[in-house]
């Protein structure tokens, strides 16, 4: 049966009556392409390009290696929108060039956009790469920041993009809290948020996503985090722009049903997930996906907020 169900779904990503919420592969680069293509991906929504940094830690790699697989997996995707995430160094990515060795809470230092702009040469060299990458392709490039906090940094991203002649759409990933809390005034410097779950969860709950020992506070289910996904789609909506998730949450089935129910405007996961999502999310209807969010919110914890979407959605 589940077979069957997986079969009969296949094209763009829609509740049952109809509302669409395109379905995206998270890719860490060209190798990847191909099992997005196969499950239907209607583009990329993240393109995590730290993946090419961590293969030397001294340097960045040349500009004709980053034009090259950017390249390859802009063309994979005639038509569709590619998000790429410039570069996600720190923390659990730590490059030597770029991230402070002797810092007490890495996870709370100079990573992610922060070490990009404690090095505008790196940023530049990466934007421009895609730049020509993208020059002549016919996908609509979109270009992220992770770990962007309040609007000084949206801002100070969007300049940068403007600088190296980027033909492109400028978002911020909303990683923070503060971010989240505060989208309409981010969005004042960018034209689309994409929420990353996974360091949104980190953060909020002061949980550090490599302690397995903390990992019930990692849960994407908890109401906290949907109240901070409403925020930043709320603010979007207001705004009049998009507002993804390209964090683990956009794979869970049933929790993609939430956040579209909560006004989330794409999802971005893994390929493997995409069919089951696709297929989940065409059971129901947008009214049935906002319900489940409602009651979803109104939990306090993410094993009651889990029961009571089933409920709704299960039409007890
Ligand atoms: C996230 O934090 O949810 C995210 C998508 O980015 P990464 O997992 O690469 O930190
Ligand atoms: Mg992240």
């Amino acid at each position: 049966e589940r077979k069957a169900a997986l079969s009969a779904s296949s094209g763009p990503g829609a509740t049952s009556d109809g509302h669409k919420v395109p379905l995206l592969a998270n890719v860490g680069g060209p190798a990847d392409v191909p099992a997005a293509v196969e499950a239907g991906a209607e583009g990329v929504g993240l393109f995590r390009t730290e993946f090419l940094f961590l293969d030397d830690s001294a340097q960045a790699p040349s500009q004709d290696k980053q034009v090259e697989a950017y390249r390859q997996v802009l063309e994979a995707f005639p038509g569709g929108r590619v998000v790429v995430r410039v570069l996600d160094a720190g923390a659990d990515k730590p490059l030597d060039f770029l991230t402070p060795a002797d810092e007490p809470n890495p996870a709370l230092g100079v990573r992610g956009l922060r070490s990009l702009l404690d090095h505008p040469e790196v940023l530049r060299d990466q934007l421009r790469a895609l730049a020509t990458a993208a020059a002549g392709l016919p996908v609509h490039l979109e270009v992220m920041a992770p770990m962007v906090a309040d609007r000084q940094d949206a801002k100070a991203f969007a300049d940068a993009c403007r600088e190296a002649g980027l033909a492109a759409k400028f978002g911020a990933m909303v990683e923070i809290p503060s971010a989240a809390l505060r989208a309409r005034s981010v969005l004042q410097e960018v034209e689309f948020l994409s929420l990353g779950t996974n360091d949104l969860a980190q953060y909020t709950f002061a949980a550090d996503r490599q302690v397995g020992a903390v990992s019930r506070l990692q849960d994407p289910w908890q109401p906290a985090l949907l109240d901070l996904v409403a925020s930043a789609a709320e603010a979007a909506r207001a705004e009049g722009k998009s507002c993804g998730v390209c964090g683990e949450a956009a794979a869970d089935p049933l929790l993609a049903c939430v956040l579209t129910g909560l006004g989330v405007t794409s999802l971005s996961m893994g390929a493997a997930s995409i069919p089951y999502v696709r297929a989940t999310l065409a059971k129901y209807t947008l009214a049935q996906c906002e319900r489940a969010a409602a009651a979803a919110r109104a939990t306090d914890s993410a094993d009651e907020a889990r029961r009571a979407v089933q409920a709704v959605l299960s039409g007890e």
